[in-house]
């Protein structure tokens, strides 16, 4: 919790280094879709290196790499680029010729033009763009995925569950950011951690972030994939988060990663008085619905595009 404003004392991008500039992938569209189509249309191909994902990646689609934190846990100390290296596919590439830099500045690449497709999908917030080329998206997938990580689909991390997709992870970011009359977001809370990835790139744009996840194997897998990264502001809850976290409220922020029919009123009321809270609503046919807290008993509601999300289930399992 805190609010070191350095929160990043190794900087993300400190982990994969690098310049390279190149981006010219195609644009694909933001549909909705699940993470079994989009393994289907993607053709998984487990164990493609980050390397071939790059160059897919430089033409029309990407790929990369992989891995998991818990409960307001500090994260330890150690070196970013040691531990990547070890939980990164990256690094075994090619261990002669330009082994972990080159790999690195591959990967760098390749987000560099998922960051530059999801600006011509519509995000223009320069602050919520650099905080998806600050994180290493494909350190949240296992290995045998890594390969897919900068494409723009949603895709698997366990347990029936997604990581969400680049362009609606910035999208709800930035209406969030946008809605706040330009001031910086002060304290955020995620509903739906999963492997963490969301949590992170917020961990850039707010100064304290709170995330709960009900599946406990996904709660220690987000610790796990974030703990190298050594996130000072952001604490992972294990938890219902139907029920908010009374303890850490109010927030200016809420983000939803997962469905329900409704929002839970509980959540309206952990909001601040000009909170905003982004979710998607609605079951097969889904929209992103921007609440606004007015008033100590008023609330707006917008409703802004459509998106896909795994469902917003009660309990902890
Ligand atoms: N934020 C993730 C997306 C995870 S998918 C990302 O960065 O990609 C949505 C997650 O919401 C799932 O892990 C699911 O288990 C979780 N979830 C669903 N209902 C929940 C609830 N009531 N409380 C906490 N997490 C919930």
């Amino acid at each position: 919790m805190t609010g070191k404003s350095s929160r990043f004392p190794l900087t993300l991008s400190s982990v994969v280094t690098t310049k390279t500039r190149g981006s010219t992938d195609s644009g694909r569209t933001a549909t909705p879709q699940t993470a079994t189509r989009n393994a289907a249309q993607q053709g998984m191909r487990p164990g493609t290196s980050v390397t071939q994902a790059a160059v897919n990646a430089l033409r029309p689609t990407s790929k990369p790499t992989s891995g998991p934190l818990t409960a307001a846990t500090p994260a330890p100390p150690r070196s970013l680029v040691t531990s990547r290296s070890s939980s990164l596919p990256v690094t075994q590439v090619s261990s002669a010729t330009a082994p972990s830099r080159s790999n690195s500045m591959v990967s760098e690449a390749v987000r560099k033009a998922m960051v530059a497709r999801v600006a011509r999908q519509g995000v223009k917030d320069a602050k919520v763009l650099a905080a998806m080329e600050a994180v290493p998206r494909h350190l949240f997938m296992e290995p045998g995925l890594s390969s897919q990580a900068y494409i723009d689909a949603s895709l698997p991390i366990g347990h029936h569950q997604t990581i969400s997709q680049p362009y609606i992870v910035a999208r709800m970011i930035e209406i969030l950011r946008e809605t706040g009359g330009g001031k910086e977001l002060d304290k955020v809370l995620e509903i739906g951690t999963g492997c963490g990835y969301q949590a992170a790139v917020l961990s850039q744009v707010a100064k304290e972030v709170y995330s709960i996840e009900r599946i406990r194997p996904l709660h220690e897998l987000a610790k796990t994939n974030l703990r190298p990264l050594r996130i000072a502001n952001l604490r992972l809850q294990y938890g219902d988060g139907m029920l908010g976290l009374p303890q850490a409220a109010p927030f200016d922020g809420i983000i939803l990663a997962a469905a329900g029919m409704e929002v839970p009123q509980t959540l309206l009321e952990q909001l601040t008085i000009g909170g905003r809270l982004i979710a998607p609503v609605g079951g097969r046919h889904q929209v992103l619905q921007l609440i606004r807290r007015i008033s100590k008993f008023e609330w707006t509601n917008e409703t802004m595009e459509e998106c896909h999300f795994v469902p917003l289930r009660p309990g902890i399992v």
